[in-house]
C-alpha cells in the first residue's frame, strides 16, 4: 500500500520557511535557484505561499478529475551557443518535443516498466507541446531562436535569459513556455522557475547535452530527454519527490515519502528509512527523482493533480494560447494577412497563398464592382499552402474576391488586365 502523506500546516510552513533549501543541490539546479530567487525578489515568497494555499485547496476539490482531453503548450526553444556543438540541430530540438509529448501523455515506450505495485497511482497529464508557430510580433516562426554568446558556461543565475548578459530575452511568458538550451556548468542538467516567478525569468533551462533523444552529442546517462520532462514538472509546480529534505514532503498525497534523491538506476524495492516507505520503497522511477533517464518513466496521479492546479490557477493562458494551435478568432488577423493573390494585376490566372491551416474547405466568391456575384469556386480539403483560380472568361477590370477559409474571411481586390 502506498503511504498517504497528510499535508499539515506545520510542514507547509517549514517548507516555505526556506530552511530546507539551504542544502547544496546538484543535478537539477532548481532548489538552490528557488532559494536564491526568494531572497532576491521581495514579493516572491508571499506570492508562492498564496499559490500553494490555492493549489492545495484546488487539489482537494478536484483530485483525479479529468479536466479535458489534451492541452497544448506552445514552446519556444532558445539555443544559446558558443561552440558549434552547442548550436544543436532542429532535429535534436524536435526529438525533445517528441519525448515531452510521450512523457506527458504516458505514451513513453518505457511506460510499462514501473513495478506493478505503483500502477494504481500512475498519472496521465494529458499535456502536449508544440513548437510555437507565431513569434511575439505575429510572424511565422519555427519556434527556435539561435544566439551566439561569449559565455563559456552558464549556471542557474538567469544570465542566459537576458540579451544583455550573453543570453536572449524571454518571449512573453503568458504566451509561450520558454526553454533555453545552453552549456550549463556546475554539474547542472537544468533548472526551472515555478508558478509565481517574474515573467522575464519564467521558463526552463537545459544543458545542451541533455536535451533530446537519439540526435546530437548527448550525455549517455541523460540521453532520453528526461531532464526537460523533469524541469517542466517544476514549471508546473512539482517539487522533487523527496521534498528537498530528508523524508520531506512533496505536497503530493500518493507519492511515497522517501529519504533523499536517488541516482543511477536502483533496484525495486528501494526501501529507505522513512516512516511508511516500506515495503515498496521509493518511487525512484518518477520523473521528479534524479535517476538516470532510462530508469524514469512516470508521474503519479497526485502529481498530475498538482500540475493541473498550476494550469488552472497560474498558467490559465495556455488554454487560450494563440501561438501554437490555431483555434482562436484573435489569431485570425495574422492568418488573414497570409491570404494573397499573385500576380495582381494578372491576365487571367491567380495563385492564392494560404496560411498553414490544412484540411479546410475554401470558397472563393468573385464579385464585380457593382457587388454582383459572378463566380463561386469551392476547394475541398486544402492540403497545401497554395490554390489557383482562373478568371479568363471575364472582361478586364476590377473585381473582388471574398475568401472563406476555415474561420477566416477576407476580401481582396483583383485587377484583371488582358
Ligand atoms: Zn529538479
Amino acid at each position: 500500500m502506498i503511504y498517504k502523506k497528510s499535508i499539515s500546516a506545520l510542514l507547509y510552513l517549514a517548507f516555505f520557511g526556506g530552511s530546507v533549501f539551504a542544502q547544496v543541490d546538484d543535478h537539477c539546479g532548481t532548489t538552490s535557484y528557488l532559494a536564491r530567487k526568494k531572497s532576491e525578489v521581495p514579493s516572491l515568497e508571499n506570492r508562492m505561499n498564496s499559490i500553494e494555499t490555492q493549489t492545495q485547496q484546488w487539489v482537494q476539490e478536484h483530485h483525479g478529475e479529468k479536466l479535458r482531453s489534451f492541452l497544448y503548450i506552445p514552446v519556444v526553444v532558445h539555443v544559446v551557443y558558443k561552440t558549434a556543438a552547442q548550436n544543436i540541430s532542429d532535429a535534436q530540438i524536435a526529438s525533445e518535443i517528441t519525448v515531452l509529448n510521450e512523457d506527458y501523455s504516458f505514451n513513453n515506450p518505457d511506460r510499462g516498466w514501473s513495478p506493478s505495485v505503483f500502477w494504481p497511482i500512475l498519472g496521465v497529464p494529458q499535456i502536449q507541446f508544440c513548437m510555437a508557430e507565431r513569434d511575439p510580433n505575429g510572424n511565422w516562426t519555427a519556434g527556435i531562436t539561435r544566439t551566439q554568446t561569449n559565455v563559456d558556461a552558464f549556471t542557474n543565475d538567469d544570465k542566459v535569459k537576458f540579451d544583455s548578459l550573453g543570453g536572449i530575452n524571454a518571449w512573453p511568458a503568458d504566451k509561450y513556455l520558454n526553454i533555453w538550451v545552453c552549456n550549463l556548468g556546475n554539474g547542472y542538467l537544468g533548472y526551472s522557475s515555478f508558478p509565481g516567478f517574474p515573467a522575464n525569468i519564467d521558463g526552463v533551462v537545459i544543458k545542451y547535452t541533455c536535451f533530446g533523444r537519439g540526435v546530437g552529442a548527448l550525455d549517455p546517462t541523460y540521453n532520453k530527454g528526461r531532464s526537460c520532462t523533469h524541469e517542466i514538472g517544476h514549471w508546473m509546480n512539482l517539487i522533487h519527490i523527496w521534498g528537498d529534505s530528508n523524508c520531506g514532503n512533496d505536497y503530493v498525497s500518493d507519492t511515497p515519502i522517501q529519504l533523499q534523491a536517488n541516482y543511477g538506476c536502483p533496484t525495486f524495492p528501494h526501501v529507505t528509512n522513512c516512516s511508511g516507505n516500506a515495503p515498496n520503497g521509493d518511487l525512484f522511477m518518477d520523473f521528479m527523482d534524479y535517476t538516470d533517464d532510462r530508469c524514469m518513466n512516470m508521474f503519479s496521479a497526485g502529481q498530475v493533480d498538482r500540475m493541473n492546479a498550476s494550469l488552472v490557477l497560474t498558467r490559465s493562458w495556455i488554454s487560450t494560447s494563440l501561438s501554437c494551435v490555431i483555434n482562436s478568432t484573435a489569431n485570425l488577423e495574422a492568418l488573414s494577412n497570409e491570404i494573397q493573390f499573385y500576380p495582381n494585376p494578372s491576365s487571367c490566372d491567380y495563385s492564392i497563398t494560404l496560411p498553414n491551416y490544412d484540411g479546410k474547405d475554401m470558397i472563393v466568391d468573385i464579385y464585380n464592382l457593382e457587388g454582383k456575384k459572378l463566380r463561386e469556386i469551392k476547394f475541398s480539403g486544402i492540403k497545401n499552402q497554395k490554390a489557383q483560380i482562373s478568371l479568363n472568361d471575364l472582361e478586364s477590370g476590377i473585381y473582388f474576391a471574398k475568401v472563406s477559409f476555415g474561420d477566416i474571411l477576407v476580401i481582396r481586390k483583383l485587377i484583371l488586365q488582358k
